[in-house]
C-alpha cells in the first residue's frame, strides 16, 4: 500500500489551511493561496446585506424551472431518425447506463450498457459513442489546467488564473455561478463538459474522418440531466467555422426509456452490443463522472501519475467516495524531476467535493470567508451527482443512489483501463489532432468561457443567421466589473436544491487520503 497522506497528526480540529502550512514546514513550498488572490466575498451574500427575496421580484423563477429545456427535442430527434438526412450519432453519459433499465424491466443499479447501445441502434442511430471518451479528455484538459494553475501559484505568477479551481462539468453549478456568484468565474475550470467535448471532436476530427461537413452530422446526447440542453444551446458552442452546433439535441434517460417503450423495443431481451470504435472506448476513471466525487477521483489518478512519474497500483480514493454532503482531503505529491512542478519540493494539495448545490453554497461561503483553503473543488448540483439528476427515472427505492453509485464503482473496477491518460482514444486524439493537453487547438475546441448572468442561448426555432460568438480561451479576459446585479436573481441563489445531504456542514477535520 502506498500512502500519499502527509496530514500532520495534530490534536484537535485541524483546518486544511493549517495542514497545508504544516506540510510547507515539513516538505517545502506548500501551495498556500496568497491572500490577495483568494476568493473575495462580495456578490454571494446570505446575510443582512442580501436584497429582499421573492416578494419584491415575482417574475424570477427558481433555478430548476428557469433552466429547464423549453423546446421538446424528442420530436426533433424522431424527425431526424425518420428522414435520415444527416449522419446520426448518439452519445451516452455514464449515469444513463446504470439507470436506463429501471423502467425497462431490469432492476435498480443494473449496468445495462450493452442493451442501451443496442436500443439506440434499433432506434436508427448510425453511430453510438460513449461520453466516457469525453470524460477522459476532460480529465486530461482539466488536470493539466490545474497543474498550470499550481505552477503559477508556486512561481507567484499573476498571469495565470487563480486557485482554488472549481470543476465545470455541471451546468447546474455553472448556472448558479453565472447568476449568483459571478465573482468566482475566474476560478472555474475553462473545460467544456464531457458531452460538449465529444460534440466538438465529432463535428471536426470525426467529420473529417468520415468525409462529411459538420452540418451533415447530428449529435444527440443522452444525459441524466435536464440542464444539458440549455448547456448545448449556449451560443458559443459551435464549430470553429461557425457552420454547425457541437451538440444538436439532448434527451434524458427518461426520454430514452420512453422512446424505447413507444417504439416497441423489448429492452430487457436485447443482446449486449458494443459502442462504435474510436469514441466508444472509455476508462474506469471516466465512468466515475456519473457520481459525486468521481471527477475528483479521476483527476487525482491522472494528476498523481503525471506529476510523480509513477503509476499507482491501486487507484480507489476512499475519502472522496460515498454520498456525504461535503468531503475533503489533502495529498502531498513529490514531483518527478522531468514532469510538471519539477522545480519544486513535494507539494500538498487540498481538495474538496460538494455533493449538491446546498453544500456547494456552504463550502463556497467558507472559502470566501477564509475558513477553508483548497486548491481544487468538485461541485455537482444534484444529490449524489448525475446519478441523482433530474433526467433519471424516479424511484421509490430509498437506497437508489447507493445502488446507482455502487454500479458505477463496479463499472470502473471491471475496466482494464482505469486512468484517463491511458485511454487509446485520448492518446490518438492528441497524437493526430490536438497535439497536447491545453494546446492552442485544444483550447479552441475543448475550452470555453463564462458570462455573468449567463450567455445568449441558441433558439432552435429561430436560429441566428450566423453564429459569430468568439471563442474565448481564458476567463481572465472577462470584464468582471460588469457583473450582474445579484439582487435580480436572489430567488435563484436561495432555491432549495432538494438535496437531503444539503444540511450537512463542511467537514471540520481532515481525512487522510490514501491510494489503496
Ligand atoms: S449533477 Fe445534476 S445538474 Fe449537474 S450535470 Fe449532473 S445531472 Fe446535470
Amino acid at each position: 500500500m502506498q500512502s500519499l497522506a502527509l496530514a500532520p497528526a495534530a490534536s484537535g480540529r485541524v483546518t486544511p489551511l493549517q495542514r497545508g502550512c504544516g506540510a510547507l514546514k515539513a516538505a517545502g513550498p506548500a501551495l498556500s493561496v496568497p491572500r490577495a488572490r483568494r476568493l473575495r466575498v462580495q456578490a454571494f451574500q446570505e446575510g443582512p446585506a442580501a436584497p429582499a427575496p421573492a416578494a419584491a421580484k415575482p417574475a424570477a423563477k427558481p433555478a430548476a424551472a428557469a433552466e429547464k429545456k423549453e423546446v421538446d427535442h424528442i420530436p426533433l430527434v424522431l424527425e431526424e431518425l425518420k428522414t435520415k438526412k444527416k449522419v446520426l450519432i448518439a452519445q451516452t453519459a455514464p449515469a444513463v447506463r446504470i439507470a436506463i433499465g429501471e423502467e425497462l424491466g431490469l432492476g435498480p443499479g443494473v449496468n445495462a450498457t450493452g442493451k442501451m447501445v443496442a436500443a439506440l441502434r434499433r432506434l436508427g442511430f448510425d453511430y453510438v459513442f460513449d461520453t466516457l471518451a469525453g470524460a477522459d479528455l476532460t480529465i486530461m484538459e482539466e488536470g493539466f489546467e490545474l497543474l498550470e494553475r499550481l505552477e503559477g501559484l508556486v512561481a507567484r505568477r499573476t498571469d495565470v488564473p487563480p486557485l482554488p479551481m472549481f470543476t465545470s462539468c455541471c451546468p447546474g453549478w455553472i448556472g448558479f455561478v453565472e447568476t449568483c456568484a459571478p465573482e468566482i468565474i475566474p476560478h472555474i475550470s475553462t473545460c467544456k463538459s464531457p458531452h460538449m467535448m465529444v460534440g466538438a471532436v465529432l463535428k471536426t476530427y470525426f467529420a473529417e474522418k468520415i468525409n462529411r461537413r459538420p452540418d451533415e452530422i447530428s449529435v444527440v446526447s443522452v444525459m441524466p440531466c435536464v440542464r444539458k440542453q440549455a448547456e448545448a444551446d449556449r451560443m458559443m458552442f459551435h464549430t470553429p467555422d461557425a457552420s454547425a452546433r457541437e451538440v444538436d439535441h439532448v434527451i434524458t434517460t427518461k426520454d430514452l426509456s420512453k422512446l424505447c417503450q413507444e417504439q416497441g423495443i423489448d429492452f430487457a431481451s436485447l443482446p449486449d452490443e458494443e459502442f462504435d470504435e474510436f469514441l466508444g472506448i472509455g476508462t474506469g476513471a471516466a465512468a466515475l463522472f456519473g457520481t459525486t466525487g468521481g471527477v475528483m477521483e479521476a483527476a487525482l489518478r491522472t494528476v498523481y501519475d503525471v506529476v510523480t512519474g509513477e503509476k499507482l497500483e491501486r487507484v480507489n480514493w476512499d475519502p472522496v467516495r460515498g454520498l456525504e454532503g461535503t468531503k475533503e482531503a489533502s495529498i502531498t505529491i513529490a514531483p518527478n524531476p522531468e514532469g510538471p512542478l519539477h522545480n519544486t519540493e513535494p507539494v500538498t494539495v487540498n481538495i474538496a467535493v460538494a455533493n449538491g448545490l446546498g453544500n456547494a453554497k456552504k463550502l463556497l461561503k467558507a472559502v470566501q470567508e477564509g475558513q477553508k483553503e483548497y486548491h481544487f473543488i468538485e461541485v455537482m448540483a444534484c444529490p449524489g451527482g448525475c446519478i441523482g439528476g433530474g433526467g433519471q427515472p424516479r424511484s421509490k427505492d430509498k437506497e437508489i443512489l447507493q445502488k446507482r453509485q455502487g454500479a458505477l464503482y463496479s463499472v470502473d473496477e471491471r475496466k482494464v483501463l482505469r486512468r484517463s491518460h491511458e485511454s487509446p482514444v485520448v492518446q490518438q486524439l492528441y497524437d493526430e489532432f490536438l497535439e497536447r493537453p491545453n494546446s492552442h487547438k485544444a483550447h479552441e475546441l475543448l475550452h470555453t468561457y463564462y458570462v455573468p448572468c449567463g450567455p445568449e442561448k441558441f433558439d432552435i426555432n429561430a436560429p441566428p443567421e450566423e453564429m459569430v460568438s468568439p471563442v474565448a480561451t481564458c476567463t481572465l479576459d472577462l470584464g468582471l466589473d460588469t457583473v450582474c446585479d445579484p439582487a435580480q436573481h436572489h430567488e435563484i441563489c436561495q432555491v432549495d436544491d432538494g438535496n437531503p445531504h444539503s444540511d450537512t456542514e463542511p467537514p471540520a477535520a481532515p481525512n487522510a487520503l490514501h491510494a489503496e
